[in-house]
């Protein structure tokens, strides 16, 4: 099925050459309400990358002026460190800022002040081809761009072969519903694939993610279009992907946060506490507040606080 399609082939080729111009990138980006890309300053440097640490130093942000032309302060002096190879949970209450977090990592903005690092290398001096192509991104919202399912997979590596893209397919639990589209991977898809589900979306776009292969993963909101069954398969595809890669997450289910190596909480614009699970539920802070409503939500964690509790 996959092997003999031509102009899929023929596309993917002339994706390597568009990629290196940044036009696939953008056509991507574009899709987006966002002012997308931050041009490179000319003494721009490639991102050198080594273990993948994150850090955001005392990092302040607010987007363009809103209609009362006020800027708001939406990161305030915000800093936490992602730890190369370990997976570091972002929690706290809507419009908190974990998004902008996940947006700046990838410089669709720049900060207002401070700075954020990858292995101790300044962003704003780095070309944002090279960050970007160090990053894999999973969003709520996941952008899909007119063009066949294979087209869109491969998007995010135009070397990947057909075999690996449709294991990583199988991976996110995405193969079964693309074969039964009606011409199967060569589907074409609409704007935004306007005719998919949002669920199918999502595994389309974590599929992606398994393709990229990159060394870094963020993940916002990666699952929440799913039930729940499906969540819990995607999850082990999602567990797998983050092992030994530098992963920033962005999740509401407590299953997905407590197996973080850590966990930032991030309140108005503000990272409050970080820890691991235990450690926030003993403090008793705001993150332990988010929790009893999770559980009063009928989310897991309620058994599992009890057993804590009982020790
Ligand atoms: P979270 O992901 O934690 O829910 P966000 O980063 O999405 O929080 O939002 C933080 C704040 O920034 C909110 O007040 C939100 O309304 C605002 N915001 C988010 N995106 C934009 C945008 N593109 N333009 C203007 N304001 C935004
Ligand atoms: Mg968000």
């Amino acid at each position: 099925l996959l092997l003999a399609y031509e102009p899929a082939k023929r596309l993917a080729r002339m994706r390597v050459s568009l990629e290196r111009s940044l036009v696939n990138a953008r056509m991507i980006y574009e899709v987006l309400d966002t002012p997308i890309r931050q041009a490179d300053k000319g003494d721009a440097k490639p991102l050198d990358l080594k273990a993948g640490t994150i850090l955001f130093d005392k990092v302040s942000f607010h987007y363009e002026t809103n209609a009362q032309n006020e800027a708001q302060s939406v990161l305030t002096n915000l800093s936490f460190e992602a730890l190369a190879g370990q997976t570091t949970a972002l929690v706290g209450p809507s419009g908190g800022g974990k998004s902008t977090i996940i947006a700046l990592l990838q410089r669709f903005y720049d900060p207002a002040s401070g700075t954020i690092t990858i292995d101790g290398q300044d962003l704003t001096g780095l070309q944002v081809a090279s960050v970007r192509s160090a990053i894999a991104y999973v969003s709520q919202q996941p952008i899909l761009f007119q063009g066949t399912v294979i087209e869109n997979l491969r998007y995010a590596r135009p070397e990947a072969t057909d075999a690996e893209i449709e294991e990583a397919c199988r991976a996110a639990q995405a193969h079964d519903f693309i074969m039964q589209l009606a011409e199967g991977y060569d589907t074409l898809l609409g704007e935004n694939g306007a005719n998919l589900s949002g669920g199918q979306r999502q595994r389309l776009s974590i599929a992606r993610a398994i393709v990229r292969n990159a060394p870094i993963l963020l993940l916002d909101e990666a699952t929440s279009a799913l039930d729940n069954e499906s969540e819990a398969q995607v999850q082990q595809a999602l567990d797998t992907l983050m092992q030994g890669r530098t992963s920033i997450v962005v999740a509401h289910r407590l299953s997905t946060i407590e197996k973080a190596d850590r966990i930032v909480v991030i309140d108005k614009g503000r990272a409050v506490d970080a820890g691991t699970h235990d450690e926030l539920m003993k403090a008793g802070g705001i993150y332990a507040r988010l929790q009893s409503v999770a559980g009063g939500k009928g989310l897991p964690g309620p058994s599992k606080r009890r057993k804590r509790t009982a020790k």
